[in-house]
């Protein structure tokens, strides 16, 4: 098998697959050290999934470059002393060999998305009555977005390469959240009479999973070059 993995041990009863970061993690019971059997009975499933995340890369045609609310990027290698956003000219900028840029960069963009957030959270909040208590923004590594028992909401920092829309969908289904804690008829009910296709957005969600992975890839672990 051509697909890179890597295993872990947890606290579980029985294995468990699961596509993370452009990679299968295997997750195994403490007493199951070969992952072989779990392979082969899961073959099917593991190479469907595979070209599924494949098939989004390329169509995505973002094997290079990032992307910031759905329009495209251009990374640009400088010899510049901070990394900066050009939105007139769609470009990034930064030198791959400062340690420092990626994070600065990376909390340029969560700044960016967050002034988008409280935007769209703010009209949401006037017009349903729903508001979170906080708003928070982490580089979460399986999901979208979550919603505490306590009214806190964070969302993903890969927001920030998604169309408008995509994210006004993300905050509508975890705000809703507040009100339905799990995803249950009415859960899905409340969705549904703002978003009638939410299903259709929920598949097209799963592969931007995959193309918003890569580009954050291409950021944060940017090719060598000559600045
Ligand atoms: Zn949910």
């Amino acid at each position: 098998m051509e697909i890179p993995y890597r295993v872990e041990h947890r606290n579980v009863k029985h294995p468990r697959l699961e596509f993370k970061d452009l990679q299968l993690l295997i997750i195994l019971p403490h007493h199951t050290k070969d992952p072989t059997e779990i392979i082969a009975r899961r073959k099917a499933w593991i190479e469907r999934k595979w070209s599924q995340i494949q098939e989004a890369i390329k169509n995505s045609g973002e094997a290079e470059g990032f992307m910031i609310f759905g329009e495209k990027y251009t990374i640009e290698n400088a010899d510049v002393n901070k990394p900066a956003i050009d939105h007139a000219q769609k470009k990034i900028i930064l030198n791959p060999k400062n340690q420092k840029h990626t994070k600065q960069l990376l909390n340029q963009l969560k700044k960016l998305l967050r002034r988008k957030l409280e935007e769209i959270i703010g009209e949401y909040s006037a017009k349903t009555g729903f508001k979170p208590e906080k708003i928070m923004i982490r580089r979460q590594r399986t999901k979208w977005g979550s919603c505490s028992s306590s009214g806190n909401i964070s969302l993903n920092l890969k927001l920030i390469c998604l169309p408008e829309e995509m994210i006004r969908y993300i905050v509508h289904h975890e705000v809703t959240h507040l009100k339905h804690r799990k995803h249950n008829g009415a859960f899905w009910q409340t969705i549904s009479q703002e978003y009638p296709n939410y299903r259709q957005i929920e598949k097209e969600l799963l592969t931007q999973w995959f193309k918003t992975e890569k580009l954050l890839q291409n950021l944060t672990r940017p090719k060598e070059g000559d600045p």
